[in-house]
C-alpha cells in the first residue's frame, strides 16, 4: 500500500503564465523547510547542444507543453538528484512546485509521487498587466517564449484548456485563491496566511514521527 509519507509533501503554486508563480516561489524558497522547484527553470537549464535540450527548447519557444512522459521522467530524475545531493530533503521539506502538473494527465501520473497539502491558486484578471509582466521578464531574462505576443496568447490558451482543469483533480478544501495583483510583498503576505498553518501542521507531524 502506498501511504502519504512515501510521497513528497507538496504545495502547488498554480496560475496562468505571468501571474507571478516564479517570483513568489523564489521568495518562499528562502524560508527554511520550503524547497522551490520550477519545471520551466529545470527545462531552461538543459544544455541546448544536446538533442533533448534542443527539442525541449523548441516546444518552449512555441509556447507548447513539453510531452508528459518526458516532463515527468526529467522531473523525477531531477528531484531524485537534488535529494541525493541533500539540496532537497524530502523527509523534512515541503516541496513548492511551480509549473507542475500542467494538465490532467500529469496530475494522474504524479498521484503516487506527490502528497498535495495545499494549492495556492494565484488569480489575476487583468490580462494587460500580465502581458506587461511577461514582456518585462522576457527582456530581463532573455526568454524567447514571452518575447512574442502570439506565443504569450498561445500559452494562455493552453492554460485555459489544459492546465486550469487540473484544479478539479484535487479536493476543494486544499485550494486557496490568492489575488495576484498588488505588490509582491502583499501577495506574499496572503500566500503566507495560507501556508503558515500548512507548515506548522507538517512540523507537528514530523516531530511526532521522530
Ligand atoms: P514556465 O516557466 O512555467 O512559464 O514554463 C515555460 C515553458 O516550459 C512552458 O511554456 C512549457 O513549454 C514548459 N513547461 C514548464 N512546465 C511544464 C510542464 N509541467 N509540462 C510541460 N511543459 C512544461
Amino acid at each position: 500500500m502506498i501511504v502519504s509519507s512515501d510521497r513528497y509533501a507538496t504545495v502547488l503554486l498554480f496560475g496562468a503564465p505571468g501571474v507571478g508563480k516564479g517570483t513568489q516561489g523564489k521568495i518562499l524558497a528562502q524560508v527554511p523547510g520550503f524547497y522551490h522547484m520550477s519545471t520551466g527553470d529545470m527545462f531552461r537549464t538543459l544544455d541546448t547542444h544536446t538533442g533533448i535540450g534542443r527539442q525541449i527548447m523548441e516546444y518552449m519557444s512555441r509556447g507548447e507543453l513539453v510531452p508528459d512522459e518526458l516532463t515527468i521522467k526529467l522531473w523525477r530524475e531531477n528531484t531524485h538528484a537534488r535529494s541525493v545531493l541533500s539540496h532537497y530533503k524530502p523527509h523534512e521539506d515541503i516541496l513548492i512546485l511551480d509549473g507542475l502538473p500542467r494538465n490532467v494527465n500529469q496530475a494522474q501520473m504524479l498521484k503516487f509521487d506527490l502528497n498535495v497539502l495545499a494549492i495556492i491558486h494565484l488569480v489575476c484578471h487583468d490580462k494587460d498587466e500580465m502581458v506587461k509582466r511577461l514582456r518585462r521578464r522576457a527582456l530581463k531574462e532573455n526568454r524567447r517564449d514571452d518575447a512574442k505576443e502570439e506565443v504569450i496568447r498561445h500559452r494562455w490558451e493552453i492554460y485555459e484548456e489544459e492546465t486550469r482543469p487540473v484544479l478539479a483533480q484535487y479536493d476543494k478544501e486544499i485550494i486557496h485563491e490568492v489575488d495576484a495583483m498588488g505588490s509582491p510583498a502583499s501577495v506574499l503576505q496572503h500566500i503566507l496566511e495560507e501556508l503558515v498553518p500548512v507548515q506548522s501542521a507538517h512540523f507537528h507531524r514530523l516531530s511526532k514521527s521522530d
